[in-house]
């Protein structure tokens, strides 16, 4: 299933993409009540497997061609997972991304955080703020979380997965080295778009050979696969979680593969600028697309 938020000046709205359009599930409601269905993604997450039959149930019984289905050009969308308890991304985590920067391969995750300021969703608008004047791009499987997972094996870490994004993990390249911590660099606000959609696993099937792209202004910029991965999504959830305790809706950034801009000789970087439009696209999970404006 492919959820989605609708934003609202009220109270954002759940969305659902299907072949005849996205379903604006609170609309739906209106029409064809039914108290046991979730209004919004972070609830879908939490109850997991039970909410996505509830929903599926649902939708199959509604009528085709009304009211509540939209174009998807039709509303406003809001982050595909909008309330993370955690944002936890993985540095340095493909061969191909590692060999361009020069850096050897890390024998144990690179850990860092984001902060849900960073987030931001399809089609919005993201800031390049004054500070920065190397701004990155990085396309990267986000992996979100949907059971309480501590202490977990790699054999049993996917099962603790609610399903997948596309991100795109915006990097202040000035910012990032300026201390041996990259969190600045990564964490300004805006820098860390999700969606378009939340997929769930079970239409992803392995997350660790899927198609991964960038393109700047409708030009290619970096065409891979996860497969290229040193650590993978098992071994990733199953390192952290023995750290600390992942819980429903965290987000899990899994690197980035090679073709940033960082990865070009010097006088060939030419950084994201105010008028530039970035697409992250990721196998099964959707184009993410942001433009990037300057701030005043
Ligand atoms: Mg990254």
């Amino acid at each position: 299933m492919k959820l989605l938020t609708i934003k609202k000046e009220t109270m954002d709205s759940l969305g659902l993409q299907t072949e005849q359009g996205v379903i604006d599930i609170d609309q739906a409601l209106e029409v064809y009540p039914n108290k046991e269905i979730p209004s919004c993604v972070m609830e879908v997450i939490n109850n997991g497997e039970e909410s996505l039959k509830l929903l599926e149930n649902y939708i199959r019984a509604l009528p085709e061609n009304s009211s509540f289905l939209l174009g998807e050009s039709d509303f406003e969308w809001g982050s595909a997972v909008p309330a993370p308890n955690k944002i936890i991304c993985v540095g340095l985590n493909y061969r191909r991304h590692a060999d361009e920067t020069g850096a050897s391969y890390p024998e144990t995750p690179i850990l860092f955080p984001k902060y849900n300021n960073a987030l931001a969703s399809h089609k919005q608008h993201i800031t390049v703020p004054k500070v920065t004047e190397k701004l990155d791009y990085e396309v990267e499987l986000g992996i979100v979380m949907g059971k309480n997972a501590k202490d977990v094996s790699k054999e049993e870490a996917l099962d603790y997965v609610f399903g997948y994004v596309t991100a795109n993990d915006l990097s202040a390249r000035d910012l990032q080295f300026v201390s041996s911590q990259w969190l600045l660099g990564k964490s300004c606000d805006g820098f860390s778009p999700v969606g378009p959609y939340l997929v769930s696993k079970d239409e992803v099937g392995n997350p660790n050979n899927l198609n991964l792209r960038t393109y700047v202004n409708g030009e290619e910029r970096q065409n891979s696969n996860t497969s290229d991965m040193i650590f993978n999504c098992e071994e990733i959830i199953s390192y952290i979680s023995k750290h600390m305790t992942l819980t429903p809706g965290d987000i899990i950034l899994t690197g980035t593969p090679e073709g940033v801009i960082l990865g070009h000789p010097e006088d060939e970087q030419n950084f994201l600028q105010p008028g530039d439009e970035v697409t992250v696209e990721i196998d099964k999970l959707g184009k993410l697309t942001n433009q990037f404006v300057g701030e005043k």
